[in-house]
């Protein structure tokens, strides 16, 4: 008997040591893998931000996309799950900026370079964190190909797809309407806002003759352009174009009438001035009639000249005070109270996104949302669950041109020169004087979109003939719109094939109460404290076993610990079977094996399927309230039982290890006579023996 099985299973004295072997084996690369093979199998690794621990949604997809990886490499896959780490441009740079705030530091007013290099380094201290906790979960990966999101080969190629774009006209540079955060002083594209429902008291303004309504009288000092529908019968008797007098905030003021049919008919008196330097709607209406624009509010929330004895005043202080000055002119019709309006905010930092007219580079989204719809449509991708299908369609039929500049030096470069108002696009400096670079740096959605093509190495490398298009894309539900979309289009755009066949989409992991996880909340559960006090597989178990793809999954300790127990019975099951079956002639067949030959045909169709949840919770149910429950026991007064029970333990082995790799690898090394790891071992083929072939033909 091996000593090591009388002392009960210790995942800490195992899990390092466990490890340390499979990472020397090599197999971790496909090119070491044991044997000949020839399908290859691919997951391109979501690459976790360096800047920062690992979070419990982490732990979920390494351990999904391990349980795919180690499945696939048993069933004699060439198996490549290719790692990463991010830069996370904005998110590390927020998280940069709180570090500087509490040193009682800010960005502003620090050289760039400085800066750069502060985050830099933070950034990577913060990998080789990273990069060790992924590998204390057991992660199958090849870390030999690992990529980070600055690597400079990775760098040339975004600055190389900009210049591409640029030439085939789907990237231009051009004035618009730009989402603002005063806080974060960058703009940012529609998916990095967050849109809310809020009760804002709606003002009645009268304009003249009319009746506006507004949600901001804070913005309307320059507001000259007083627009109605052309349809609209109330006002027939106004001509498009005609000028009016009117009183306004701060005097006489000449008004233009235009008539536009974007004006809602509906929506308060069906007339509304506009103000196109601070709505994106506004902003399209003045573009169309080519109106003037000006600016009110400056770039930190301040009001501008226009604003007259308001001049110098934040935006939030400004606006009762704006409202009594109108009131006292007896411009102020009527205030409704319970007007129900969308704002739009910063996602990190909730500041109101104020609208700007800023030149910035754009993508143009239609042609390349026609590509991804396209390919969807010819059945190119799964989604799972497949309800996403018709969320990624949205976001593809109802996108707007994409902003990719932002004004922060965490990031990578656009490859771009100003000389007053000449531009031109060039990786190189161009010749002549007075050139300066572009100071802003790309949306980390830009590069990040182009992920599975820079890590197989795009176009030329060996790796991206072999293993691209790859296999799956496993990521959080909420990246359906964020992330997936942009590499289906990049890699349609750049290598005609899209980078994967499956999406599968899981879900949030919330606290035990199933409230989401927030450090303000107080609720965040670091993985790390609970596979330090039951395992890491045990958690491996507690994320998998019942989470039904693309659902939120709360997240007990008391599960974990459930599976720390599973662990342990596994253990003293080998321990009863290698004690009591040393002499033992084992079956052939028996009854007791072709039912786990249904198991194993159970549980590979269900690996197959993508239904980890099922079969994680088939194989537990099988090994504790069959197989110890019931079939050792029997064994205990029946000879013959015992002549199966092997069989039954190594299969057992063999299926769990996706889900439990530490445990099951570590018994593996105990059993007699082995000479592979586990983690290479031919997965069991379901050998259907005589008393399930007669129930088949009994059909
Ligand atoms: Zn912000």
């Amino acid at each position: 008997m091996e000593e090591k099985l009388l002392k009960p299973y210790n995942p800490k004295e195992t899990e390092e040591r466990i490890y340390k072997l499979w990472e020397d084996s090599g197999f971790f690369n496909p090119d070491n893998l044991p044997d000949e093979r020839h399908k290859s199998f691919t997951i391109v690794m979501p690459p976790p931000n360096a800047n920062g621990d690992l979070h419990a949604g982490h732990t979920l997809f390494i351990t999904l996309e391990d349980i795919m990886i180690r499945y696939k490499r048993m069933a004699g896959f060439k198996t490549l799950w290719l790692p990463g780490a991010d830069h996370a441009g904005f998110e590390t740079q927020v998280v940069y900026e709180k570090k500087l705030e509490k040193e009682g530091r800010s960005r502003f007013g620090m050289d760039p370079n400085d800066l750069y290099k502060e985050i830099l380094d933070f950034t990577l201290l913060n990998k080789k964190n990273m990069e060790t906790q992924v590998r204390s979960l057991g992660a199958s990966c090849d870390w030999s190909r690992e990529k980070f999101t600055l690597d400079p080969d990775v760098v040339e190629k975004t600055q190389d797809t900009f210049v591409k774009m640029y030439n085939d006209k789907i990237i231009y540079r051009g004035k618009r309407a730009i989402n603002w955060c005063y806080k974060h002083q960058t703009s940012l594209s529609e998916v990095e806002t967050e849109s809310s429902e809020e009760l804002s008291p709606l003002f009645y303004l009268k304009y003249g003759p009319f009746s506006i309504a507004t949600v901001r009288p804070e913005t309307k000092f320059g507001d000259k352009y007083v627009v109605m529908h052309p349809d609209d019968k109330r006002y027939a008797e106004y001509k498009h174009g005609q000028k009016i007098k009117l009183e306004w905030i701060n005097g006489p003021i000449e008004a233009t009438i235009i008539k536009d049919e974007a004006i809602d008919m509906e929506f308060g008196t069906g007339v509304m001035t506009i103000t196109p330097w601070h709505s994106q709607i506004d902003f399209e209406i003045a573009k169309r009639h080519d109106l003037d624009t000006e600016q009110i509010i400056d770039w930190r929330g301040k009001l501008l000249g226009i604003a007259n004895e308001f001049a110098g005043m934040n935006i939030k202080d400004a606006r009762a005070k704006i409202v009594e000055k109108l009131k006292a002119k007896g411009l102020l019709i009527k205030i409704d109270e319970k007007y129900q309006n969308v704002i739009k905010k910063c996602y990190k930092c909730g500041t109101v996104i104020e609208p700007q007219i800023k030149d910035q580079w754009f993508v143009k989204m239609a042609p390349l949302t026609k590509l991804a719809l396209n390919s969807v449509n010819r059945g190119e991708i799964k989604f799972i669950p497949d309800n996403y299908e018709k969320i990624f369609r949205y976001w593809m039929e109802n996108s707007i041109d994409w902003n990719i500049s932002r004004q922060i030096v965490w990031g990578i470069p656009i490859p771009a020169w100003f000389k007053g108002e000449e531009f031109k696009v060039s990786k190189e400096k161009p010749n002549g004087e007075g050139w300066t670079k572009d100071p802003d740096t790309f949306d980390t959605w830009f590069s990040s979109g182009q992920w599975p093509l820079m890590t197989t190495g795009f176009p030329k490398h060996e790796d991206f003939k072999k293993y691209y298009p790859t296999d799956v894309m496993e990521t959080g539900h909420d990246l359906i719109f964020k992330w997936v979309p942009r590499m289906v289009i990049f890699g349609l755009y750049l290598a005609q094939k899209a980078p994967f066949h499956t999406v599968y989409l899981h879900g949030l992991v919330n606290d035990a109460q199933g409230k989401k996880m927030s450090k303000s909340k107080g609720n965040v559960i670091n993985p790390l404290t609970l596979t330090d006090k039951y395992g890491t597989d045990a958690l491996r178990m507690a994320l998998i076993v019942g989470n039904t793809p693309g659902t939120d999954l709360a997240l007990q300790e008391n599960k974990v610990k459930g599976y720390k127990h599973f662990a342990n019975k596994i253990w003293n099951i080998t321990r009863f079977v290698l004690d009591n079956t040393k002499d033992v002639e084992p079956a052939n067949a028996s009854a007791l094996i072709d039912e786990c030959n249904k198991t194993i045909k159970d549980v590979t169709e269900d690996m197959e399927n993508f239904r980890f949840y099922l079969a994680s919770e088939k194989l537990y149910h099988y090994l504790w309230h069959r197989y110890a429950d019931e079939i050792i026991e029997e064994s205990k007064k029946n000879e013959e039982v015992k002549k199966s029970l092997f069989y039954i333990l190594e299969n057992s082995l063999k299926l769990l290890h996706p889900f439990m790799p530490f445990i099951t690898e570590e018994i593996w090394s105990i059993l007699p006579a082995r000479k592979n790891l586990l983690m290479v071992e031919k997965w069991p083929l379901a050998k259907l023996g005589a008393s399930d072939q007669k129930k088949n033909d009994n059909k």
